[in-house]
């Protein structure tokens, strides 16, 4: 299966955030869609970073409730790592986690195409494990 086969499924909309914006509109980003991770994008299209749940509870441990006046450029991580339509789902999988991450931007000719989350690629590995499960099944009890 490829990462064009699950965001045909589940769209390409992504949420996203611009730099300047406060942690505080980011934590109401991350509770109104109910997500973990924002993109972060001036336009929307080009990728500044990501900010994650994460980010916001590592930040908070430090500074305390100050965090939520800071921007969300402060405490995102720059160096975004992104997959594209036609990586499988084993290889995106698999950056999951060794990188230690939960959200992959897609990205196709430098722009946002969509996000892929651990809970799509568990979602679709284990429908992928029980087609294969039930096809043996059906071949044993033929
Ligand atoms: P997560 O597991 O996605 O909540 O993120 C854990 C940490 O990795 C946070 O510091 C995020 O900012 C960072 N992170 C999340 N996704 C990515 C990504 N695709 N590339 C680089 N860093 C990421």
């Amino acid at each position: 299966m490829r990462i064009e086969d699950i965001i045909r499924g589940k769209g390409a909309g992504v949420v996203t955030v611009e730099p300047g914006a406060s942690v505080e509109q980011l934590v109401g980003l991350l509770g109104e869609h109910r997500i973990g991770a924002v993109v972060v994008s001036t336009d929307g299209v080009h990728i500044e970073g990501i900010v994650s749940e994460r980010d916001v509870v590592r930040e908070l441990g430090k500074q305390g409730a100050e965090v939520l006046q800071r921007t969300v450029g402060d405490i995102m991580t720059a160096n975004v790592h992104t997959c594209g339509l036609e990586d499988t789902l084993e290889e995106t999988a698999h950056t999951m986690t060794y990188q230690r991450f939960r959200h992959l931007p897609v990205v196709v000719d430098g722009e946002l195409r969509g996000v892929i989350s651990i809970g799509d690629v568990v979602k679709h590995r284990i429908d992928q494990l029980m087609d294969e499960r039930n096809h043996l099944l059906g071949y044993l009890h033929a």
